[in-house]
């Protein structure tokens, strides 16, 4: 049997191809990163062209193959992860979008997610889908499309028109049109999929007036989608691994059992932790999700976003030109002991989960005359592990667990003053794998245990490596005089653009 696995990973900026050798314990042998068009069409607004996304995942796809100096016939299976959310509608005869992609960052549908907010329908979508009223999610992205572009909505009703998310496009075109369909994991992200009775939720279409025969058949994450087209790929691979982006983060990070959990420390920071076969709702703002479904069982998982975790070092470097690359951080904050008493909330676009103050704003507390660069480069630093305690503490209240350990990746995971302060401030391992690309590792690894190159989920967490370990050295008085004067930075954060 062939040894090679091909990992898609459609990200929001870039799309990415690796190819992963299965028999060598799962070892990276290629990759090929290609960025796309962003496109912005009003304030709050974010596309991307369909086949921008398309083209240049299929470029990083066949550029990685020659990288790797294999052939397509030397790829037993195909796994895809992608941006979640982001909503196409095409056209059933001719394949063709009918607008652009609309992407989760758009905040053009705040209003009507306002008007759910208002007239009680959040708790209904709550409990059916495990999300709350937002832009952020498929539905009402759907509903613009149908409402806003000529003919749509006729179409839509005439049984003329299809819906995806990312992972269902690039499904469709790579067989040839031949399979409309996607995971759990990505339909759960749609605010359209009850997540208890795993179907497309007749109330919730009618709710947003959209004909179900538009959306795709909803298949496990680890199951074959269809065969790769003899004419686009030029063999006839299987598909199958698909899972939103960080669904597969937690599976390439063999968070398999109960309570396990990865935090991922990107633009944005994302925890997740398996609860297993029961959804867990959240009363502080944490996100239900299905994490994948196997065989005929699905796992679910609870979401908890930052808004602002790498990207506050992107503005010390962009905004304020205190060095040039991200990694140099760590350097300067080194260079200091402690932060001097400065404590910084990352609070640029009002914070999220648990605190989802959307008037909070960025602030940077306990300046004195002896306050230096490094001390603010090292408070920035800290603000990503006391965000990530925040929704931790939440996690566990809600699930009645406690944590033993937490996986991290992500670019912001490479530094290693932050894991250590990260696990100083939790008191708990942090455990960083030694392949970083955990997204497309997971979605691999879905394929490769559907076609059978692995038995089973141990076989995978035995090619599981870790690269380091950080454990907890700090006292835990000092831990609580810290973790109380950021709880004040934040009080005094917050409700700070609220001044009516
Ligand atoms: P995304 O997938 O969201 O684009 P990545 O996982 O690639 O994000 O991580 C990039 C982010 O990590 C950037 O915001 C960058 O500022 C930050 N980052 C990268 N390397 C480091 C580092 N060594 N120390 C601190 N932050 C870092």
């Amino acid at each position: 049997m062939n040894k090679y696995v091909l990992a898609l990973d459609q990200g929001t900026t870039s799309s990415r191809g690796i190819i992963f050798d299965i028999s060598d314990g799962g070892r990276s042998v290629s990759s090929c990163s290609k960025e796309f068009k962003q496109i912005f069409p009003a304030d709050g607004w974010v596309e991307h062209d369909p086949s921008d996304i398309l083209m240049s995942q299929l470029y990083a796809a066949k550029e990685a193959i020659r990288r790797a100096k294999i052939s397509t016939d030397d790829i037993a299976a195909i796994g895809i992860t992608n941006q979640r959310e982001t909503t196409i509608v095409w056209d059933k005869d001719s394949g063709r979008p009918i607008y652009n992609a609309i992407v989760w960052q758009c905040r053009r549908t705040a209003e009507l997610c306002d008007k759910l907010k208002a007239d009680g329908s959040a708790e209904i979508i709550r409990k059916k889908t495990g999300l709350l009223p937002d832009p952020y999610f498929s539905a009402t992205k759907i509903k613009w499309i149908l409402d806003n572009v000529p003919g749509a909505r006729q179409d839509a009703e005439a049984g003329k028109l299809m819906f995806g998310t990312v992972d269902s496009w690039l499904i469709y075109n790579m067989t040839g049109g031949r399979v409309h369909a996607t995971d759990y994991s990505n339909a759960s992200r749609t605010m359209l999929y009850n997540i208890n009775e795993l179907k497309w939720d007749e109330e919730l279409l009618e709710l947003f007036n959209i004909p179900s025969s538009m959306m795709p058949e909803v298949l496990p994450s680890c199951s074959v989608f269809g065969y790769t087209d003899l004419e686009t790929f030029g063999a006839e691979i299987p598909i199958a691994g698909v899972a939103g982006d960080q669904q597969a983060a937690l599976f390439g990070q063999c968070c398999f059992e109960v309570g396990d959990a990865k935090n991922t420390y990107g633009t944005g920071g994302f925890m997740l932790m398996n609860t297993g076969d029961t959804p867990v709702y959240s009363n502080n703002g944490l996100l239900t999700t299905i994490a994948w479904g196997m065989d005929s069982k699905v796992t679910y998982a609870l979401e908890g976003s930052v808004f602002v975790c790498g990207a506050a070092i992107q503005w010390l470097r962009d905004g304020l030109k205190m060095f040039n690359y991200a990694y140099q951080s760590e350097d300067i904050a080194a260079s200091v002991s402690d932060s001097g008493g400065v404590y910084f909330v990352p609070a640029f676009v009002g914070l999220g989960a648990p605190y989802w103050d959307p008037y909070a704003r960025g602030l940077i507390v306990g300046i004195t005359r002896g306050t230096t660069q490094a001390h603010i480069v090292r408070a920035v630093l800290e603000s990503m592990a006391y965000q990530t305690l925040d929704v931790l503490r939440v996690m566990e209240e809600e699930c009645g667990a406690k944590m033993q350990s937490l996986k991290v990746d992500g670019g912001a995971s490479a530094n290693n003053l932050l894991m250590k302060f990260q696990s100083d401030i939790l008191d708990l391992p942090i455990i960083r794998p030694s392949l970083v690309e955990t997204t497309a590792y997971g979605a691999a690894n879905m394929a490769a245990l559907t076609v059978g190159m692995y038995k089973s989920i141990d076989e995978i967490k035995k090619s599981n490596k870790i690269d380091r370990e950080f454990t907890p050295t700090m006292d835990s008085s000092v831990r609580e005089e810290k973790l109380k004067l950021w709880h004040r930075a934040v009080e005094k954060s917050g409700g700070w653009a609220d001044n009516r």
